[in-house]
């Protein structure tokens, strides 16, 4: 079960997530955000939030914005 606080960025952004948040904290590897084609992290063409804590996800999250890259230009047919 995702912390809430992840489970109101989801809904809140459902535009930019792709599917859902996986929480892989039960084995040690932290929870994987995967973003919808045109929109990355703080680093354009980096289209995938992993972080240790939800609190960092959330941080993170701050950061997504319009992706410009060549695979995001072609799926979002400009
Ligand atoms: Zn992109």
């Amino acid at each position: 079960m995702l912390p809430k606080s992840l489970i109101q960025l989801l809904e809140k952004h459902r535009d930019k997530i792709e599917g859902t948040i996986e929480d892989e904290t039960d084995t040690g590897d932290g929870y994987w955000v995967y973003l919808r084609p045109g929109w990355c992290t703080d680093d354009i063409g980096l289209h995938t939030i992993h972080e240790d804590s939800a609190q960092e996800v959330v941080k993170a999250f701050r950061y997504v914005q319009p992706c410009t890259c060549s695979s995001c230009k072609r799926a979002n047919g400009t």
